[in-house]
């Protein structure tokens, strides 16, 4: 470990911690890994996928402290896979180890009205919200916005949970009620009429350097990701006017590591920020094979504060997410020629599967990296395939 003007350098043989130990350390893990550090992960799952691939899983849980200040003494630098993490453990883990993350993003990100003030704070638009504090406050707030508009908890939310979307004036009292069960602040968004949903993660490391990937087009269904689709069907100004509010953002809110920016685009070319994610992102996973450096490299670069790689786009790419009900089609197909390279097509199949024993629906399982010169052949691809019917 060296220590220079632009901050501490952790040099490859080096030991990462990683709190969390899903998909997204397990493929954090694996890049990291090529790069010559070692991994230790905690996580109360047994042979939790990043748990196969690091030199060590802690399995306990998230908010054991003794396992925390385990953790910190065998990690040279530790980052985390998911945004909930506990404020205590991670002041632990910031007195007893190197956390070069920081605990305000986490802070901010863990909290919708405190994450849209702080990126509009830094230059950024998003949805016009208001915070609501009684069904009176929301009952009025929807009179200003409109129908439809869409309430969301403050807290706890992901993949569409903690949200009403509210048609209709007559709503408010039961999403009201609804929703403050969650016992956190509440906030109204006016709906964004988007044509597209994007993301762009971007990297900053401690010496100030910040790459941003290209946009990716995301379609999500039943509020899951399902595709990104890279370059995404914009034109090109709106992709780099995408790309710097991310690196806006990025600088803004002084990020170390990744910060994935979820986008609203609407007909008339207007972007607003949905929400920010501090870490690796599903809609970057295309990066693993179609750009030069992947996030998940970038993100080790980022934390160990060593040169950012190009993120240069090699190829077209569709990402497809493969969910529990997806596993048992692609089975059927994996071994069979020309599934993998489909030469008529023109697209090459790279299959990510992360290590989950149960294919639970809707359970993120793995994903597919369809390499392609068009993208539309690599759509083309995915509905031939028939894995995705059953959604
Ligand atoms: P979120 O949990 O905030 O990412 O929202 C999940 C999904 O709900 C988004 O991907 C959008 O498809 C939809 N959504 C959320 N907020 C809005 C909004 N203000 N206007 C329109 N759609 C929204």
């Amino acid at each position: 470990m060296t220590d220079t003007a632009g901050g501490k350098v952790i040099k490859p043989g080096g030991t990462i911690g990683v709190l969390g130990g899903g998909q997204l350390g397990r493929m954090l893990a694996l890049a990291g890994r090529n790069m010559g550090y070692r991994f230790v992960t905690l996580d109360p799952t047994e042979d939790a996928p990043c748990g196969q691939v690091a030199d060590e899983q802690i399995q306990a849980n998230f908010d054991d402290v003794e396992a925390a200040r385990k953790l910190a003494a065998l990690s040279d630098v530790i980052t985390y896979e998911f945004e909930n993490v506990d404020a205590h453990v991670t002041s632990i883990l910031m007195n007893e180890s190197y956390v070069p993350q920081g605990s305000e993003l986490l802070y901010t990100t863990q909290h919708r009205l405190r994450e849209k003030k702080a990126i509009e704070a830094a230059g950024v638009p998003v949805a016009p919200y208001a915070e609501v504090k009684s069904a009176a406050e929301l009952k009025e707030a929807v009179e200003k916005f409109g129908t439809p508009c869409v309430l969301k908890t403050a807290t706890g939310g992901y993949d569409g949970k903690g949200q009403w979307v509210i048609r209709s004036i007559d709503e408010v009292e039961e999403a009201y009620d609804t929703l403050s069960r969650a016992k956190t602040e509440l906030v109204l968004e006016q709906f964004i009429h988007f044509d597209k949903e994007l993301s762009v993660i971007a990297a900053r490391s401690p010496r100030g350097e910040v790459k941003a990937f290209p946009a990716a087009e995301n379609i999500h269904v039943h509020n899951i990701l399902h595709q990104s689709i890279v370059p995404a069907r914009i034109p090109s100004d709106v992709q780099q006017e995408a790309e710097k509010l991310a690196t806006r953002i990025a600088e803004g809110l002084g990020v170390i590591g990744l910060i994935a920016v979820e986008l609203f685009l609407t007909k008339d070319g207007q972007l607003y920020v949905n929400e920010l994610a501090p870490r690796p992102h599903n809609s970057g996973h295309y990066t693993m094979e179609a750009c030069r450096t992947s996030q998940f490299e970038q993100h080790v670069r980022a934390i160990c504060n060593l040169p950012l790689g190009s993120t240069e786009l090699l190829s077209p790419v569709v990402m497809v997410n493969l969910l529990g009900e997806h596993i048992e089609p692609l089975n059927g197909l994996i071994d069979q020629p020309g599934f993998l390279e489909d030469t008529n097509l023109g697209v090459s199949a790279k299959v990510h599967l992360y290590g989950k024993k149960e294919a639970k629906e809707k359970r993120k399982m793995g994903h597919i990296n369809l390499l392609t010169s068009d993208v539309q052949n690599a759509l083309t691809w995915i509905e031939r395939t028939r894995i995705w019917e059953s959604k």
